[in-house]
Protein backbone atom coordinates (compact mmCIF):
# COMPACT_ATOMS: atom_id res chain seq x y z
CA UNK A 1 0.00 0.00 0.00
CA UNK A 2 1.10 3.21 -0.77
CA UNK A 3 0.27 6.05 1.63
CA UNK A 4 0.65 10.08 1.16
CA UNK A 5 1.23 11.15 4.99
CA UNK A 6 0.07 14.91 5.17
CA UNK A 7 1.08 17.38 7.90
CA UNK A 8 4.24 15.65 8.51
CA UNK A 9 6.31 16.35 11.69
CA UNK A 10 9.42 15.27 12.81
CA UNK A 11 8.21 13.20 15.73
CA UNK A 12 5.68 11.62 13.45
CA UNK A 13 8.30 9.97 11.75
CA UNK A 14 9.94 8.33 14.73
CA UNK A 15 6.99 5.27 14.76
CA UNK A 16 5.85 5.45 11.38
CA UNK A 17 8.95 5.10 9.39
CA UNK A 18 10.13 1.83 11.04
CA UNK A 19 7.08 -0.15 11.69
CA UNK A 20 5.75 1.23 8.08
CA UNK A 21 8.37 -0.93 6.88
CA UNK A 22 7.68 -4.03 8.74
CA UNK A 23 4.21 -3.90 7.29
CA UNK A 24 5.34 -3.11 3.50
CA UNK A 25 3.79 -0.03 3.56
CA UNK A 26 5.38 3.27 1.44
CA UNK A 27 4.60 6.13 2.89
CA UNK A 28 5.59 10.10 1.17
CA UNK A 29 6.09 12.42 4.21
CA UNK A 30 4.41 15.14 3.26
CA UNK A 31 5.08 18.33 5.74
CA UNK A 32 2.30 20.18 4.20
CA UNK A 33 -1.25 20.22 5.70
CA UNK A 34 -3.99 18.31 3.56
CA UNK A 35 -6.30 20.82 2.18
CA UNK A 36 -7.80 21.90 -1.18
CA UNK A 37 -4.84 23.04 -2.76
CA UNK A 38 -2.93 19.87 -1.57
CA UNK A 39 -5.03 17.39 -1.95
CA UNK A 40 -3.57 17.19 -5.45
CA UNK A 41 -0.39 15.31 -3.86
CA UNK A 42 -2.25 12.19 -3.01
CA UNK A 43 -2.38 11.00 -6.98
CA UNK A 44 -1.09 7.77 -7.05
CA UNK A 45 -1.55 6.54 -3.66
CA UNK A 46 -3.79 4.08 -2.14
CA UNK A 47 -4.58 6.36 0.68
CA UNK A 48 -3.97 9.54 2.38
CA UNK A 49 -3.27 9.75 6.44
CA UNK A 50 -4.11 13.38 8.03
CA UNK A 51 -4.37 14.74 11.20
CA UNK A 52 -6.72 17.14 13.20
CA UNK A 53 -5.77 20.34 11.55
CA UNK A 54 -6.03 18.65 7.94
CA UNK A 55 -9.30 18.72 6.49
CA UNK A 56 -10.97 16.23 3.57
CA UNK A 57 -14.52 18.37 2.09
CA UNK A 58 -17.17 16.98 -0.19
CA UNK A 59 -15.20 18.34 -2.96
CA UNK A 60 -11.72 16.81 -2.08
CA UNK A 61 -13.48 13.38 -1.49
CA UNK A 62 -14.63 13.90 -5.14
CA UNK A 63 -10.97 14.34 -6.12
CA UNK A 64 -9.82 11.88 -3.89
CA UNK A 65 -12.20 9.41 -5.49
CA UNK A 66 -10.78 10.11 -9.14
CA UNK A 67 -8.01 9.53 -8.52
CA UNK A 68 -8.78 6.19 -6.80
CA UNK A 69 -8.01 6.90 -3.78
CA UNK A 70 -9.26 4.07 -1.60
CA UNK A 71 -9.08 5.11 2.25
CA UNK A 72 -8.54 8.04 4.65
CA UNK A 73 -6.40 6.78 7.71
CA UNK A 74 -7.12 9.32 10.68
CA UNK A 75 -4.16 9.36 13.15
CA UNK A 76 -6.40 10.56 15.50
CA UNK A 77 -10.16 10.13 17.46
CA UNK A 78 -12.01 12.86 16.35
CA UNK A 79 -13.46 12.92 12.64
CA UNK A 80 -15.23 15.99 12.66
CA UNK A 81 -12.96 17.83 9.56
CA UNK A 82 -13.79 14.85 7.50
CA UNK A 83 -16.86 15.05 5.27
CA UNK A 84 -17.95 11.47 6.50
CA UNK A 85 -21.68 11.75 4.59
CA UNK A 86 -19.66 12.71 0.93
CA UNK A 87 -17.36 9.93 1.84
CA UNK A 88 -19.90 7.06 2.10
CA UNK A 89 -19.59 4.83 -0.75
CA UNK A 90 -16.80 6.25 -2.20
CA UNK A 91 -13.84 6.19 0.41
CA UNK A 92 -13.30 4.66 3.34
CA UNK A 93 -12.65 6.70 6.88
CA UNK A 94 -10.71 4.95 9.44
CA UNK A 95 -9.77 6.22 12.91
CA UNK A 96 -7.46 5.73 15.95
CA UNK A 97 -10.64 5.25 18.21
CA UNK A 98 -8.23 5.31 21.36
CA UNK A 99 -4.70 5.46 21.69
CA UNK A 100 -4.57 6.77 25.48
CA UNK A 101 -7.28 8.78 27.55
CA UNK A 102 -4.87 8.77 29.84
CA UNK A 103 -2.48 11.46 28.09
CA UNK A 104 -5.39 13.82 27.45
CA UNK A 105 -7.17 13.51 30.77
CA UNK A 106 -3.60 13.91 32.69
CA UNK A 107 -2.97 16.93 30.32
CA UNK A 108 -6.60 18.19 31.08
CA UNK A 109 -5.13 18.22 34.59
CA UNK A 110 -2.35 19.98 34.10
CA UNK A 111 -3.82 22.69 32.80
CA UNK A 112 -6.39 23.17 35.89
CA UNK A 113 -3.37 22.51 38.41
CA UNK A 114 -1.47 25.50 36.23
CA UNK A 115 -3.66 27.64 36.15
CA UNK A 116 -5.11 27.32 39.55
CA UNK A 117 -2.28 27.57 41.09
CA UNK A 118 -0.49 30.11 38.66
CA UNK A 119 3.10 27.95 38.25
CA UNK A 120 3.22 29.02 34.69
CA UNK A 121 3.79 32.27 36.08
CA UNK A 122 5.78 31.53 39.13
CA UNK A 123 8.29 29.95 37.00
CA UNK A 124 8.93 33.25 34.90
CA UNK A 125 8.76 35.20 37.89
CA UNK A 126 11.58 32.97 39.51
CA UNK A 127 13.75 32.74 36.67
CA UNK A 128 14.22 36.83 37.04
CA UNK A 129 14.49 36.52 40.76
CA UNK A 130 10.97 38.11 41.51
CA UNK A 131 9.97 35.79 44.40
CA UNK A 132 6.81 37.99 45.15
CA UNK A 133 3.57 35.74 45.83
CA UNK A 134 1.03 38.43 44.83
CA UNK A 135 -1.62 37.42 42.36
CA UNK A 136 -0.55 33.96 42.60
CA UNK A 137 -3.05 32.64 45.12
CA UNK A 138 -4.89 29.86 43.92
CA UNK A 139 -7.71 27.54 45.88
CA UNK A 140 -7.90 24.12 47.65
CA UNK A 141 -9.84 21.65 44.71
CA UNK A 142 -9.71 19.13 47.47
CA UNK A 143 -13.97 18.64 48.33
CA UNK A 144 -15.11 21.17 45.01
CA UNK A 145 -17.08 20.08 42.22
CA UNK A 146 -16.17 19.48 38.92
CA UNK A 147 -18.26 19.09 36.10
CA UNK A 148 -17.57 16.74 33.27
CA UNK A 149 -19.29 17.12 30.09
CA UNK A 150 -18.56 13.84 28.01
CA UNK A 151 -18.31 10.67 30.03
CA UNK A 152 -16.51 8.97 27.17
CA UNK A 153 -12.83 7.14 27.73
CA UNK A 154 -11.34 10.33 28.13
CA UNK A 155 -14.11 11.84 30.30
CA UNK A 156 -14.34 8.45 32.26
CA UNK A 157 -10.24 8.79 32.67
CA UNK A 158 -10.78 12.73 34.04
CA UNK A 159 -13.18 11.60 36.55
CA UNK A 160 -10.78 8.95 38.06
CA UNK A 161 -8.36 12.00 38.22
CA UNK A 162 -10.64 14.04 39.83
CA UNK A 163 -12.09 11.40 42.29
CA UNK A 164 -8.42 11.07 43.55
CA UNK A 165 -8.02 15.05 44.49
CA UNK A 166 -11.57 13.65 46.41
CA UNK A 167 -13.69 16.01 44.62
CA UNK A 168 -17.42 15.62 43.79
CA UNK A 169 -18.17 15.21 40.35
CA UNK A 170 -20.98 15.95 37.90
CA UNK A 171 -21.20 14.55 34.52
CA UNK A 172 -23.25 15.93 31.68
CA UNK A 173 -23.56 12.80 28.78
CA UNK A 174 -26.64 12.25 26.84
CA UNK A 175 -25.85 8.27 26.99
CA UNK A 176 -24.80 7.80 30.32
CA UNK A 177 -22.24 4.91 31.34
CA UNK A 178 -23.35 2.91 34.32
CA UNK A 179 -20.76 2.76 37.67
CA UNK A 180 -19.03 5.88 37.37
CA UNK A 181 -18.37 7.77 40.27
CA UNK A 182 -20.04 10.56 39.47
CA UNK A 183 -23.29 12.17 39.24
CA UNK A 184 -24.90 12.53 36.43
CA UNK A 185 -27.04 15.98 35.82
CA UNK A 186 -28.83 17.91 33.10
CA UNK A 187 -26.07 20.05 31.59
CA UNK A 188 -27.53 23.44 33.05
CA UNK A 189 -27.51 22.10 36.82
CA UNK A 190 -23.65 20.78 35.57
CA UNK A 191 -22.97 24.55 34.81
CA UNK A 192 -24.59 26.25 37.23
CA UNK A 193 -23.00 23.53 40.34
CA UNK A 194 -19.23 23.27 39.16
CA UNK A 195 -16.44 25.05 40.65
CA UNK A 196 -14.29 23.13 37.33
CA UNK A 197 -16.01 22.25 33.89
CA UNK A 198 -13.73 19.94 31.84
CA UNK A 199 -14.87 19.69 27.96
CA UNK A 200 -14.85 15.56 26.81
CA UNK A 201 -17.70 15.42 24.11
CA UNK A 202 -16.75 15.65 20.69
CA UNK A 203 -17.28 18.22 18.54
CA UNK A 204 -21.21 17.81 16.67
CA UNK A 205 -23.93 20.11 15.65
CA UNK A 206 -24.83 19.50 19.15
CA UNK A 207 -22.22 20.13 20.77
CA UNK A 208 -20.99 23.14 18.93
CA UNK A 209 -20.31 26.00 21.37
CA UNK A 210 -22.14 24.27 23.78
CA UNK A 211 -19.91 26.79 26.13
CA UNK A 212 -21.77 29.93 24.95
CA UNK A 213 -23.60 33.40 26.24
CA UNK A 214 -26.06 31.71 28.01
CA UNK A 215 -24.42 28.31 29.49
CA UNK A 216 -21.48 31.10 30.30
CA UNK A 217 -24.14 33.19 32.22
CA UNK A 218 -25.06 29.99 34.35
CA UNK A 219 -21.64 29.34 35.88
CA UNK A 220 -20.23 30.14 39.02
CA UNK A 221 -18.03 33.33 39.59
CA UNK A 222 -14.73 32.05 39.80
CA UNK A 223 -14.96 29.69 38.00
CA UNK A 224 -12.01 27.37 36.04
CA UNK A 225 -12.69 26.16 32.44
CA UNK A 226 -10.83 23.34 30.84
CA UNK A 227 -11.22 22.50 27.19
CA UNK A 228 -9.19 19.65 25.62
CA UNK A 229 -11.59 18.16 23.49
CA UNK A 230 -12.19 20.90 20.35
CA UNK A 231 -12.19 24.63 19.78
CA UNK A 232 -15.74 25.06 18.39
CA UNK A 233 -17.25 23.17 21.80
CA UNK A 234 -16.62 27.25 23.20
CA UNK A 235 -18.10 30.38 21.53
CA UNK A 236 -14.74 32.49 21.73
CA UNK A 237 -16.44 35.69 21.48
CA UNK A 238 -18.68 34.61 24.63
CA UNK A 239 -15.89 34.12 26.33
CA UNK A 240 -13.55 36.91 26.20
CA UNK A 241 -16.75 39.04 27.31
CA UNK A 242 -16.72 36.33 30.45
CA UNK A 243 -13.23 37.13 31.21
CA UNK A 244 -13.55 41.12 30.58
CA UNK A 245 -16.64 40.29 33.17
CA UNK A 246 -14.31 38.65 35.67
CA UNK A 247 -16.67 35.31 35.24
CA UNK A 248 -13.53 33.16 34.99
CA UNK A 249 -10.33 32.19 37.47
CA UNK A 250 -8.93 30.21 34.93
CA UNK A 251 -9.07 28.97 31.63
CA UNK A 252 -6.78 26.12 30.30
CA UNK A 253 -7.12 25.81 26.45
CA UNK A 254 -5.19 23.00 24.33
CA UNK A 255 -7.54 23.51 21.72
CA UNK A 256 -8.94 26.97 19.85
CA UNK A 257 -11.95 27.25 17.39
CA UNK A 258 -9.55 28.57 14.71
CA UNK A 259 -6.36 26.74 15.49
CA UNK A 260 -6.57 25.23 12.00
CA UNK A 261 -2.88 26.57 10.26
CA UNK A 262 -1.82 28.26 13.75
CA UNK A 263 -1.42 25.45 15.79
CA UNK A 264 1.58 23.19 15.63
CA UNK A 265 3.49 25.88 13.55
CA UNK A 266 6.36 28.39 14.85
CA UNK A 267 4.67 31.42 14.23
CA UNK A 268 6.27 33.73 16.89
CA UNK A 269 7.72 35.87 14.28
CA UNK A 270 4.84 36.64 12.59
CA UNK A 271 1.43 39.09 13.58
CA UNK A 272 -0.69 37.18 14.43
CA UNK A 273 -3.77 38.79 12.65
CA UNK A 274 -6.61 36.52 14.60
CA UNK A 275 -7.34 39.09 17.42
CA UNK A 276 -9.20 36.83 19.58
CA UNK A 277 -5.87 34.72 19.95
CA UNK A 278 -4.15 37.53 20.49
CA UNK A 279 -6.28 38.87 22.83
CA UNK A 280 -6.93 35.49 24.88
CA UNK A 281 -3.23 35.18 25.19
CA UNK A 282 -2.70 38.71 27.27
CA UNK A 283 -5.36 37.57 30.18
CA UNK A 284 -3.16 35.95 33.13
CA UNK A 285 -5.30 33.43 34.30
CA UNK A 286 -5.65 31.88 30.54
CA UNK A 287 -3.94 29.67 29.55
CA UNK A 288 -3.23 27.88 25.88
CA UNK A 289 -1.53 25.11 24.34
CA UNK A 290 -1.42 24.07 21.04
CA UNK A 291 -3.50 21.18 20.90
CA UNK A 292 -0.94 19.01 22.74
CA UNK A 293 -2.96 16.67 24.85
CA UNK A 294 -2.23 13.51 22.98
CA UNK A 295 1.12 13.78 22.87
CA UNK A 296 3.37 11.38 24.96
CA UNK A 297 5.44 8.58 24.07
CA UNK A 298 2.88 5.89 24.61
CA UNK A 299 -0.08 7.54 22.41
CA UNK A 300 1.56 8.36 19.89
CA UNK A 301 3.23 5.01 19.24
CA UNK A 302 -0.49 3.72 19.90
CA UNK A 303 -1.46 6.20 17.27
CA UNK A 304 1.26 4.86 14.56
CA UNK A 305 0.50 0.75 15.58
CA UNK A 306 -3.53 1.42 15.14
CA UNK A 307 -3.02 3.57 12.07
CA UNK A 308 -0.73 0.84 10.28
CA UNK A 309 -3.05 -1.52 11.66
CA UNK A 310 -6.04 -0.10 10.61
CA UNK A 311 -4.28 0.25 6.75
CA UNK A 312 -3.59 -3.55 7.18
CA UNK A 313 -7.17 -4.37 7.60
CA UNK A 314 -8.15 -2.63 4.15
CA UNK A 315 -5.22 -3.92 2.41
CA UNK A 316 -6.05 -7.52 3.61
CA UNK A 317 -9.75 -7.86 3.12
CA UNK A 318 -9.86 -7.66 7.41
CA UNK A 319 -12.49 -6.58 9.19
CA UNK A 320 -12.41 -3.04 9.83
CA UNK A 321 -13.16 -2.42 12.93
CA UNK A 322 -12.40 1.20 13.14
CA UNK A 323 -14.25 2.10 9.87
CA UNK A 324 -15.86 5.68 10.38
CA UNK A 325 -19.64 5.27 8.84
CA UNK A 326 -22.15 7.70 8.22
CA UNK A 327 -24.33 6.80 11.22
CA UNK A 328 -21.48 8.49 12.82
CA UNK A 329 -22.87 11.74 11.85
CA UNK A 330 -26.63 11.18 11.97
P1 LIG B 1 -15.48 9.03 23.19
O1 LIG B 1 -16.18 8.80 21.90
O2 LIG B 1 -14.96 7.85 23.96
O3 LIG B 1 -16.42 9.85 24.18
C1 LIG B 1 -17.17 10.97 23.80
C2 LIG B 1 -18.35 11.05 24.74
O4 LIG B 1 -19.03 12.27 24.46
C3 LIG B 1 -19.36 9.90 24.55
O5 LIG B 1 -19.65 9.31 25.81
C4 LIG B 1 -20.58 10.59 23.98
O6 LIG B 1 -21.80 9.99 24.37
C5 LIG B 1 -20.44 11.98 24.57
N1 LIG B 1 -21.27 12.97 23.91
C6 LIG B 1 -21.75 12.98 22.64
N2 LIG B 1 -22.56 14.04 22.45
C7 LIG B 1 -22.56 14.73 23.63
C8 LIG B 1 -23.21 15.91 24.06
N3 LIG B 1 -24.05 16.59 23.26
N4 LIG B 1 -22.98 16.33 25.33
C9 LIG B 1 -22.16 15.64 26.15
N5 LIG B 1 -21.53 14.50 25.80
C10 LIG B 1 -21.71 14.06 24.54
O7 LIG B 1 -14.30 10.06 22.86
P2 LIG B 1 -12.98 10.30 23.72
O8 LIG B 1 -11.92 9.37 23.27
O9 LIG B 1 -13.31 10.39 25.17
O10 LIG B 1 -12.56 11.74 23.16
C11 LIG B 1 -13.35 12.87 23.41
C12 LIG B 1 -12.87 14.02 22.54
O11 LIG B 1 -11.56 14.41 22.96
C13 LIG B 1 -12.67 13.67 21.05
O12 LIG B 1 -13.90 13.77 20.34
C14 LIG B 1 -11.68 14.71 20.61
O13 LIG B 1 -12.40 15.83 20.16
C15 LIG B 1 -10.93 15.06 21.88
N6 LIG B 1 -9.50 14.66 21.86
C16 LIG B 1 -8.56 15.62 22.07
C17 LIG B 1 -7.22 15.27 22.09
C18 LIG B 1 -6.14 16.29 22.36
O14 LIG B 1 -4.97 16.05 22.03
N7 LIG B 1 -6.43 17.42 22.97
C19 LIG B 1 -6.85 13.94 21.86
C20 LIG B 1 -7.86 13.00 21.65
C21 LIG B 1 -9.18 13.37 21.66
Amino acid sequence: MKIAFYGTKPYDKIWFEPMAKDYGFEIRFIELPCNEETVFLAKGYDAICIFVNDYVNAKMIDQLYEMKVKAILLRSAGFNHVDVKAAEEKIVILRVPSYSPEAVAEFAMSLLLTVNRHTNRAYNRTRDFNMSLNGLMGNDLNHKVAGVVGTGKIGQAMIRILNGFQMQVLAYDPYPVKGLEAEYVSVEELMSKSDVISLHCPLTSDTEHIINRDTIGMMKNGVYLINTSRGALIDTDALIDGLLQKKFAGVGLDVYEEEEGIFYEDRSGEIIEDENLARLVTFPNVLITSHMGFFTTEAMQAIATETLENAYALENGLPMVNRVGVEAVV
